[in-house]
């Protein structure tokens, strides 16, 4: 799968850090860094962030 994060939208309110941990975090300057190819395991916590995030700034894609 992929995941794509709009960082024009991204606030780094990291509720998507709670939710998948193994794809998405926080860089030493707080800045969002995240895995954009994911193993397709991570589908179920991808979109449970893409729900978390406040701006709605996370795109799951399943190719
Ligand atoms: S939850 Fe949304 S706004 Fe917050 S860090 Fe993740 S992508 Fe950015």
């Amino acid at each position: 799968m992929r995941v794509h994060v709009d960082m024009a939208l991204c606030q780094t309110h990291a509720q998507c850090v709670f939710a998948a941990p193994e794809v998405f975090g926080l860089d030493d300057d707080d800045e969002l860094v995240y895995e954009a190819a994911p193993g397709d395991d991570a589908w179920p916590a991808v979109e449970e962030a893409a729900r978390a995030c406040p701006v709605q700034a996370i795109f799951p894609d399943a190719d």
